[in-house]
């Protein structure tokens, strides 16, 4: 099995990351928020040598307050990658099928394979939109949707999920790591329905990506159920008191937000205007090509200038790149950089 599996290929990050403008990895472009390093730098201390809270209740209480559920329906993992890791270990049977839309994020499928479950990958549609009925002409037991979608930046709508789960009986994982950035989450169908997990990340929204940090919220069944299958201790105690500030510090959550789809519009703008054609995004990054210079040529030429963007290989990918919104002066660099190469042609 180990023999034929693929290894998940992250973004570049390269070491001297300083001279590089990054914009390959949806990171949040700008720092976490003074009060979660503050919160981070406090708690430096000789308490570092008790083990952490098992259980991440704090931060799950606050979570569960601020979004009208219980603690019971919340799961804390270590980056919310973990959590696909355990849903993908106790929540499917070796013998069952599961389904994710392609393209989108790849761990699914490197999950499944080092899991020894079978997976079908269902195209999107010709606008790259995730139509969930194809999930329903084969019987699959576990369906992974990112809402919005990874490296599309597609979004389907909570109505539209909700119509699917009424008809869908294997368990719907859905993927939110990209959900705050333009709202629109459908927490509220772990009311509904007990089939349905919702899965939440700390690193982009909270520019948080080095801590990570990531939540499910489900029925208390299956939250138990993570429970007895993580580590022991799975998320440190930095990261656990990084992710209750973040959590407590909305004021700074909404500012990041609002900055981050400033900067999303004037790139969308810029880029437009210069012919790019964008994919409707509702992400902290967009999916675009240029009807005149191939999309691996105007990777190459920005990482040439320290520019990283993301170039996927695929039959819909390479097409496109994919480029994470950045501070200001990032986005300013980047256009500049861009136009000089279709100057070129
Ligand atoms: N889901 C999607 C769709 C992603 O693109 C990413 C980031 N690569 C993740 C989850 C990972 O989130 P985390 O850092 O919380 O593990």
């Amino acid at each position: 099995m180990l023999r034929e599996m693929d290894e998940y290929i992250s973004g570049e990050q390269p070491a001297d990351i300083a001279e590089f403008i990054k914009l390959n990895t949806n990171e949040n472009p700008f720092p976490p928020f003074d009060s979660v390093l503050k919160a981070i730098s406090a708690s430096l201390n000789g308490n570092l040598r008790r083990y952490p809270d098992a259980r991440a209740i704090r931060m799950r209480e606050i979570f569960a307050e601020q979004n009208g559920i219980k603690p019971g329906n919340v799961f804390a993992g270590n980056g919310s990658d973990e959590i696909f890791t355990l849903l993908f270990r106790g929540f499917i049977e070796k013998t069952g099928i599961a389904a994710f839309p392609y393209p989108s994020y790849s761990l699914y499928c490197t999950l499944a394979q080092g899991n020894g479950i079978k997976y079908e990958k269902i195209n999107l549609d010709t606008d790259l939109n995730v139509d969930l009925d194809k999930f329903l002409i084969n019987k699959y037991d576990m369906v992974i949707i990112a809402n919005p979608n990874n490296p599309t930046g597609t979004y389907i709508d909570v109505e539209k999920i909700r119509e699917f789960v009424k008809i869908y009986k294997g368990l719907l994982v859905v993927d939110e790591a990209y959900i705050d950035f333009y709202g629109g989450s459908s927490i509220d169908l772990i009311r509904e329905f007990d089939n349905v997990v919702i899965t939440r990340s700390f690193s982009k929204s909270y520019s948080l990506a080095g801590l990570r940090v990531g939540l499910a919220i489900a029925n208390e069944e299956i939250i138990n159920g993570l429970f007895k299958l993580k580590d022991s201790y799975n998320i440190d105690t930095l990261a656990l008191t990084g992710a209750v500030a973040a959590l407590l510090d909305t004021r700074s959550f909404n500012y990041n937000l609002g900055m981050l789809r400033n900067n999303k519009e004037y790139m969308e703008e810029v880029l437009a205007g210069m012919g790019f054609e964008i994919v409707p995004s509702r992400a902290n990054f967009i999916f675009t090509k240029h009807p005149a210079v191939s999309s691996e040529t105007i990777f190459q030429k920005l990482r040439d200038q320290k520019i990283l963007v993301r170039y996927f290989s695929g039959p819909v990918q390479s097409d496109y790149i994919r480029i994470s919104v950045g501070t200001m002066m990032e986005i300013k660099k980047l256009c500049a950089a861009i136009e000089s190469i279709l100057a070129e042609g």
